[in-house]
């Protein structure tokens, strides 16, 4: 057992007096929802990431669906993404009632595949099923190739998501991650386990303000109070409003929202102690039988993730040692092409093989901001014993 005899798990989160004392003030407020908590909470994240507006939701899930939604996918249309993945980013184009499908990932980056995509892409135009939206996901922190993306965007007319979920912080060709400049529009999550949190809770950044528009309605029910969106004249009084779309409740509370801003007051603090521990790990590692992650010069990472891969033989039994001696490794991600719902659609073993290798090798490390150097020292003792 690791000296403090209480499990290491691989993310959590860290929570200051002044977050506990930012939720408790807008407690006593007039407004636990619908109020100015989450308005500041869109600007505070829009202005960091350098995008122009942000709509704050319940979890990064909705806003993945709502963001399918705003680009219009729908029945008869293509989502495509990577098979590394959390199912989420897969699952949005099917709540469009959109057809999904995939596309391979680089061996070095773990991020979708440039080349695969342009490849098929080549041969989706000429059998005319080109897709409508594309989801890169910037996987463990590190920015999906998006320049290139936004090329093939341009060239094959399919819209970008960007699943940004692990990534706030992190930054791309001299840009904040987030900062929307090779994508539509640009999700990040707000899970305890992601690099700051609101409990639950994610965004859609965009800087198109007819998206932004479409965004902030459909996160209420598809409602308007704006006379310019309205079909009937709006001089029917005060209280008159419209539904001219089919929304959906996703409103994130004002409780989580002043978590949110004030857990993004220490982002840089966070993503600097997780680079730190990331570049101690890569020294650590050094002469362990382990590949470690491979670090695009184009960016640099958020770290939400620190995956190794082991031999494929072994990595069973090094993940069930590590977890015997208290060290609560994980596995991301199961390629979503393999999980039952997905197989039904007929997807198969050996479909995207580059995802189903680099799976069947994959280790994620604890790596979270109160991760100790000693701790760290202890589970990298674990895994050289567990690989022995
Ligand atoms: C966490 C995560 C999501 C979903 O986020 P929620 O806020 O839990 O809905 C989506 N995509 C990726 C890549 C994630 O890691």
């Amino acid at each position: 057992m690791n000296e403090a005899a209480k499990p290491i798990p691989y993310g959590r989160q860290t929570i200051s007096d002044e977050d506990i004392e930012a939720v408790i003030a807008v407690l006593r407020s007039d407004f636990l929802t619908q109020g100015p908590a989450v308005v500041r909470f869109e600007e505070s994240v829009a202005s960091y990431s350098g995008a122009g507006f942000g709509t704050a939701v319940a979890n990064a899930t909705a806003a993945l669906h709502m963001a399918c939604r705003a680009l219009d996918l729908g029945p008869g249309d293509l989502l495509w993404t990577t098979p590394n993945t959390f199912v989420a980013s897969a699952n949005c184009g099917l709540y469009c009632g959109a057809e999904v499908d995939f596309v391979d990932i680089d061996p070095k980056s773990y991020n979708l595949s440039v080349e695969a995509l342009e490849r098929k892409l080549e041969t989706a135009r000429t059998a005319g099923r080109l897709p409508k939206v594309v989801v890169p996901v910037d996987f463990s922190g590190q920015s999906a190739e998006m320049r290139e993306i936004a090329e093939l965007g341009r060239r094959y007319g399919f819209r970008i998501i960007e699943d940004a979920s692990h990534a706030i912080g992190g930054d791309y060709l001299g840009a904040k991650i987030g900062s929307s400049v090779h994508a539509d529009i640009t999700v990040f999550s707000f899970h305890p386990v992601k690099i700051i949190t609101t409990g639950e809770g994610g965004i859609a950044l965009t800087n198109d303000p007819e998206l932004h528009a479409r965004l902030q309605m459909l996160r209420t029910h598809g409602i308007t109070r704006d006379p310019k969106q309205m079909s009937a004249d709006a001089e029917q009084g005060g209280w008159y409003y419209e539904q001219v779309d089919l929304g959906y409740n996703y409103r994130i509370t004002d409780i989580q929202a002043a978590l949110g801003t004030s857990q993004l007051a220490r982002v840089d603090e966070f993503v600097a102690r997780r680079r730190m521990l990331a570049a101690r790990y890569d020294e650590l590692l050094r002469d362990v039988a382990v590949t470690t992650p491979w670090q695009s010069p184009d960016g640099r990472s958020a770290w939400h993730l620190y995956v190794i891969q082991v031999k494929e033989t072994a990595r069973r039994a090094v993940f069930d040692r590590l977890r015997a001696d208290g060290v609560l490794a994980n596995v991301h991600y199961i390629p979503v092409h393999l999980q039952p719902w997905y197989r039904q659609m007929g997807f198969k073993p050996g479909d995207f093989p580059e995802a189903e290798a680099y799976y069947s090798r994959a280790i994620s490390l604890p790596l979270y901001f109160s991760l100790t150097e000693t701790q760290q020292e202890y589970v990298v003792g674990c895994l050289k014993r567990a690989l022995a």
